[in-house]
């Protein structure tokens, strides 16, 4: 069974969002004054969040990403990650972390069948890494990844990149892949919020490059099957790799292969989309023919591509945090 969308796109990667809520408070995910977290009761179950992975990958979705919020808050995400990994034709089960827990739940989730984690970290700086988080836990995320290393999960490391907040560290950033085997992936900064003037903090991808090339000799990576949509390169030695992913200056939505189910159950066909489709109520009456179907009929109507370039967003601000990036 494979999901064809209209373009002729194969829809085999899930994004699956298990709480929005978070232990950091990014400046680029969410305002200052917060967001309205939602109720216990609008999240979806662990079993319908289950129903709905194991309905998706009846249907050719062969790689999920768990993710939030933070969802390593969530009480009882070890034991679904573990359910999740024995679903039968599911090839790659990976999750998205601040890494704030990490020391405690590294071991764990390698020993339940997680393969990859993405790590948020945005700065090496204490006082930066503070202003952009809200959160002065540099150390905490640090000792994290060590955790996850100790424990041989492959890591990518994201950093958002901001003008005049973090794009000076873009080539320790780089640097950090000569000693480490990981990929560091830089992120072209997303006005999800759309705060005013957002368009100064954007880093172009070729602007990253060029920044690195003046550093760095480095060459194109192959990649490899159900590999992001990030362009990959490897400086000349280096153990990891760099990575550019370039949703504004160069989108990749003619290879999206992705749908996104927020933790209240939501789909979302692409993340610029202002239209969501409501599951919740296929998943509480807990009819897979149906979730399937509705999930057939969602892929069809993926949009061919997003709106948003690096001085136009015409999308309704959102909070990452609910969607799960
Ligand atoms: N709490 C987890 C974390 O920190 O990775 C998972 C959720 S977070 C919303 C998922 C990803 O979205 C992170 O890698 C984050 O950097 C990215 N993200 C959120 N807002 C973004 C923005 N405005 N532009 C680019 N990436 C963004």
């Amino acid at each position: 069974m494979q999901l064809i969308d209209t373009f002729g796109r194969k829809i085999n990667y899930l994004r699956l969002s298990v709480t929005d809520r978070c232990n950091m408070r990014c400046c680029y995910c969410m305002p200052e004054s917060g967001v309205e977290k939602l109720g216990h009761e609008a999240i979806l179950s662990y079993e319908e969040l289950f129903l709905v992975a194991q309905s998706a990958v009846s249907l050719g979705i062969e790689k999920i990403r768990v993710t939030g919020g933070e969802p390593l808050v969530r009480k009882g995400i070890i034991e679904f990650l573990g359910r999740l990994a024995q679903i039968p034709g599911l090839k790659q089960l990976v999750l998205t972390t601040n890494g704030l827990q990490l020391q405690e739940l590294a071991a764990s989730l390698k020993q339940v069948g997680v393969q990859r984690l993405n790590i948020s970290l945005d700065s090496l700086r204490p006082e930066v890494f503070a202003k952009i988080t809200r959160r002065d836990e540099l150390g905490g995320v640090l000792a994290g990844i060590e955790a996850a290393e100790r424990q041989d999960l492959p890591i990518k490391i994201n950093m958002v990149v901001m003008r005049g907040i973090n794009d000076e560290e873009i080539i320790d950033f780089a640097g950090i892949t000569r000693e480490k085997n990981c990929s560091v992936r830089f992120i072209e900064y997303m006005p999800v919020i759309k705060d005013v003037n957002w368009q100064d903090l954007v880093v172009p991808g070729t602007e990253i490059l060029e920044r690195i090339a003046k550093h760095f000799d480095y060459t194109p990576v192959v990649k490899g099957e159900l590999s992001g949509p990030a362009r990959e390169y490897r400086i000349a030695g280096a153990r990891g790799t760099i990575g550019v992913i370039t949703a504004l200056s160069g989108h990749f939505c003619q290879d999206c292969n992705r749908l996104r189910i927020t933790a209240s159950g939501k789909v979302k066909n692409c993340l610029f989309a202002d239209n969501e489709f409501d599951l919740s109520p296929l998943l509480a009456s807990g009819d897979p023919d149906a979730i399937r179907t509705a999930l057939r009929a969602l892929v069809e109507k993926k949009p061919a591509m997003h709106g948003l370039t690096e001085s136009t967003a015409g999308h309704q601000a959102f909070t990452m945090a609910r969607i799960g990036g």
